[in-house]
């Protein structure tokens, strides 16, 4: 008679899973892909911010507080936003929406031509 398998109990540790398995991967669920930079950064950069008016005003300062940003555009107007790379300026400096340049603001070309030409990924 041959032996062709072993039922009685020699299973080794194929019945138990080791831990690893079931322990949580560090860092699995926070993995976001940076898509979309938060509206300060960009306006800090670009110094332009584009009003709901579809006016592409200059930015004279910014800063950021508690999750708002300030800004004041150098035709004098006061701004106070979330900091949401949601939001519709988020969205709007991303796709360059606007309609033309504020004309108090006296935005100079080259600044236009360069936010004409920067990439927002
Ligand atoms: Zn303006």
């Amino acid at each position: 008679m041959d032996v062709v398998g072993s039922t009685n109990g020699d299973v080794g540790t194929g019945g138990k899973l080791p831990d690893w398995v079931l322990a949580p991967i560090p860092g699995a669920k926070k993995r976001t892909v940076r898509r979309h930079a938060a509206p300060y950064g960009v306006i800090e950069k670009v110094k332009l911010w584009p009003s709901k008016t579809g006016l592409l005003h200059g930015v004279r300062s910014v800063k950021l507080r508690g999750g708002f940003v300030e800004l004041q555009t150098h035709c004098g107007h006061d701004i106070r936003m979330r900091n949401s790379r949601n939001s519709r300026v988020a969205r709007h400096l991303r796709n360059k929406i606007y309609d033309e340049p504020c004309p108090r603001c006296r935005i100079p070309s080259w600044k236009l031509e360069k936010f004409e030409s920067t990439s927002f990924v």
